[in-house]
């Protein structure tokens, strides 16, 4: 793909957008790195800290840390809303010419955003972080990462990057666009994509988790595969009429056949050599049954988003907010 790129000066200011949930363990290692990197960006820097319901001590860190600091933000929500919420809130309050959305626990290095900054100014509008490299993680975790990257590519978008989170750089006219996109079941990978413009990777080695356990158990996993599919294509619908098809096929195919058996004995008067016939009843039951349950589920899925949406409820409600300059509003 060849992108018309125009050059660029640095963002005069860059957001960096950081959700924490029960990140205490990791904070104090973050509050190092990012230290070290602020000093050294070319940028003013505004650090918006999400507070996604932490039950332990994180909020308490976060607003000690910028009641010292004024670069340093933080939203905190009224409860768990979940990494992807989390982050939208953090979207829309960023002022920055150009926003970084990164981990609390230092599994995307800071310093990645010297090079995203560099794609930046050769024009580029979106960065993301593709990995080279998962060390820390279980062989588990990486073969369902390695299933989820490809199953999404083709349910969500074809260019959807693979290998890659949502540690990224988004230019501010991208980040309008997408904090446009007001929809519940948020991937935002996937909205990023569908949005295009010009981007472009930049290779990084994800490091262990600093300290902590990780926020995305496999529920949560599922959960967000689910919301990627669901939210962003009709495929499982397809697969559902697809289903219907084979095995109405099928159910043709065995009443064909019993047409041939009854055939050959009544007609024919030949003798029945094996007819025990409740093991196919039991089988096409089960097979018809389940595929209708199936496709009964998978219209449930996007019955509920519907029935989500057209509630029109706000995304995500902020409890309190610390460090913004007083009366200022999220853009959105
Ligand atoms: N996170 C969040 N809300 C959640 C789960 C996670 O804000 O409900 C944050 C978490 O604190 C971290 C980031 O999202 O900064 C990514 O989570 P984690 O590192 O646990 O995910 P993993 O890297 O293991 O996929
Ligand atoms: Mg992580």
């Amino acid at each position: 793909m060849h992108y018309y790129l125009i050059p660029r000066k640095n963002p005069k200011l860059l957001s960096i957008i950081i959700p924490c949930y029960n990140e205490e363990s990791s904070l104090p290692f973050l509050k190092e790195r990012l230290n070290e990197l602020i000093k050294i960006l070319p940028t003013k820097v505004e650090v918006i800290f999400v507070n996604d319901g932490s039950t332990d001590q994180t909020i308490f860190q976060l607003v000690s840390w910028s009641n010292s600091d004024p670069q340093i933000q933080v939203i905190s929500l009224s409860r768990n809303f979940g990494h992807q919420l989390a982050v939208t809130a953090g979207m829309d309050y960023a002022k920055g010419d150009a926003v970084v959305v990164m981990d609390a626990d230092l599994q995307d290095p800071p310093e990645v955003i010297l090079e995203m900054l560099a794609k930046y100014r050769e024009g580029y509008d979106v960065v993301y972080g593709q990995r080279l490299a998962r060390s820390g993680e279980s062989f588990f975790k990486k073969t369902t990462a390695w299933a989820f990257y490809r199953l999404m590519k083709i349910l969500v978008h074809k260019d959807l990057p693979l290998d890659s989170g949502d540690f990224r750089l988004i230019s501010r006219r991208c980040l309008d666009a997408l904090n446009g996109l007001r929809e519940n079941h948020r991937f935002l990978r996937g909205m990023n994509a569908w949005i295009g413009f010009p981007q472009t990777p930049v290779f990084y080695k994800r490091d262990p988790r600093v300290a902590g356990e990780t926020k995305y158990p496999l529920r949560k996993m599922l959960k967000l595969a689910m919301n990627a599919a669901v939210s962003f294509s009709p495929l499982p619908l397809r697969f559902s009429l697809g289903l219907g098809i084979i095995v109405a096929l099928i159910g043709f195919g065995v009443g064909v056949y019993a047409l041939f058996r009854a055939f050959q004995h009544f007609i024919l008067e030949m003798p029945i050599v094996y007819n025990p016939g409740w093991a196919t009843i039991v089988t096409l039951i089960c097979l018809i049954g389940g595929s209708i349950l199936i496709s009964i589920g998978i219209l449930g899925e996007y019955i509920a988003r519907i029935f989500e949406e057209s509630k029109g409820r706000p995304l995500y409600v902020v409890e309190f907010v610390n460090g913004f300059s007083i009366g200022e509003k999220p853009r959105k």
